[in-house]
């Protein structure tokens, strides 16, 4: 079904939501991207399914990089033509409602999926692709919530046509993925292994002989069936190999083995629509900042990057991406964070070690009580501005959780 023939009530909601995203935008209220999907929904619930009729999707869900690969994923698709995308990180239903509105018709879209409304997305879209990237606690749950995530998952894939793009190193992925139709397997890494010790098939251990000083190594069941699936698509240092066994040498602005991981997914991904690696590789390179995420800023003679981290699995991978340079840490706890923060001894941040490390946010002391445990000298800065001037010139590292991340992006005026 295209725009041109969608029932009345569709057109007439998709245009109200795209006015009431419009208004909120123009009154200062953010993208306006929630507020015009919900309304759009009220008038006709089906509208998500209307507006995705006619066009070849793809989602993108998992605990972690979902964001950066959608984007990723978006640019590889951009070979083929105009692609819808959420690329402001409005990932629930009204996100996407919104965003397919946005775009008008286009022959492809690609939505970021909150991992909890992937199945209700995937009834009211049938995408052609979904990739799966990880799943791993959050500070506001624990690993309970992980194997309830991968159950829902494996129900919402089984008996779809849907092709399953998934990560082969993470054993909650491949559980929830093997029950699809067909599944393309990519090695994207797996550093955080403390939500995936059991095995969610039949709760025995889960070895992982070689795994030292690897994310990509092999593990299995000591019980049951349930191993690493060979995968078709892996990374070796800078490249991405495909599955025809080709080294592609990727060059990033993004960061780290992760978004290396992250790219070969996207042209994964891709490549089920038929664009070749070589023809998308230019323009993964063009991806710079996301949201403020991986951003790059100068001031006052330092040269600063924010790397955001949301939740354990997320905080080991900043500290792979943190290049050996004094480094500011900064926690907070409000609503979007989780008010508990005994997620920090989840975290190893003996990484650290060795670097400069200053600290600041509203919980910067229960930070200070975790690297004392962990031997990681620091320093406690009052302010964001403090820690620049307290660096000499040069690089400047800067982890934050959620809204620690959204404050310092505010005091660089929302860099982008
Ligand atoms: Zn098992």
């Amino acid at each position: 079904m295209t725009p041109g023939n969608m029932p009345l009530r569709a057109k007439v909601a998709s245009s109200v939501s795209r006015t009431a995203a419009a208004l909120s935008r123009a009154a200062g209220r953010g993208d306006g991207s929630v507020i015009g999907g919900w309304i759009g929904l009220k008038i006709d619930p089906q509208l998500l399914s209307h507006l995705a009729a006619g066009r070849q999707m793809a989602l993108v869900s998992g605990t972690n990089g979902k964001t950066t690969t959608t984007r990723l994923t978006a640019a590889a698709m951009g070979v083929l033509g105009e692609v819808a995308t959420n690329s402001l990180g409005a990932n629930m239903p009204t996100g996407h409602t919104s965003a397919l509105a946005r775009a008008g018709h286009t022959p492809y879209a690609v939505l970021e999926v909150d991992e909890h409304y992937l199945d209700q997305v995937i009834g009211a879209t049938e995408p052609r692709v979904v990739a799966l990237l990880n799943l791993s606690r959050d500070q506001l749950d624990r690993a309970k919530e992980v194997a309830m995530m991968a159950s829902l998952w494996r129900d919402a894939l089984r008996d779809v046509p849907t092709h399953v793009v998934a990560n082969a190193d993470d054993p909650m992925v491949v559980w929830a993925a093997r029950g699809a139709t067909k599944v393309t397997w990519v090695a994207s890494g797996q550093r955080w292994h403390d939500d995936s010790w059991v095995c969610p098939e039949c709760g025995s251990h889960i070895e992982r002989p070689n795994a030292t000083g690897r994310v990509d190594a092999e593990w299995y069941c000591t019980a049951c069936d349930l191993r690493r699936p060979v995968p078709q698509w892996s990374v070796d240092g800078d490249a991405v190999v495909d599955p025809a066994g080709v080294r592609h040498l990727v060059s990033l602005q993004l960061p780290g083995r992760v978004n290396r991981a992250n790219a070969a997914t996207a042209l994964a991904v891709a490549a089920d629509f038929g664009v070749r690696v070589t023809d998308a590789l230019p323009r993964l390179a063009e991806v710079t900042s996301i949201a403020g995420r991986y951003a790059t800023v100068r001031r006052d003679g330092r040269t600063i990057r924010l790397l955001l981290a949301k939740n354990p699995a997320g905080w080991l991978e900043a500290f792979d991406m943190a290049e050996p340079a004094p480094t500011l840490l900064s926690i907070n706890a409000r609503d979007p964070d989780g008010l508990d923060t005994s997620w920090l001894y989840d975290v190893d941040f003996s990484p650290l070690r060795g670097r400069r490390v200053l600290i600041t946010g509203d919980r910067a002391m229960d930070l200070a009580v975790r690297l004392e445990v962990n031997d990681v000298p620091f320093e406690h800065v009052t302010s964001f501005g403090r820690a620049i001037a307290a660096v000499p010139p040069g690089r400047l590292e800067v982890i934050a959780n959620y809204t620690a991340f959204q404050d310092i992006r505010a005091e660089l005026d929302r860099v982008n």
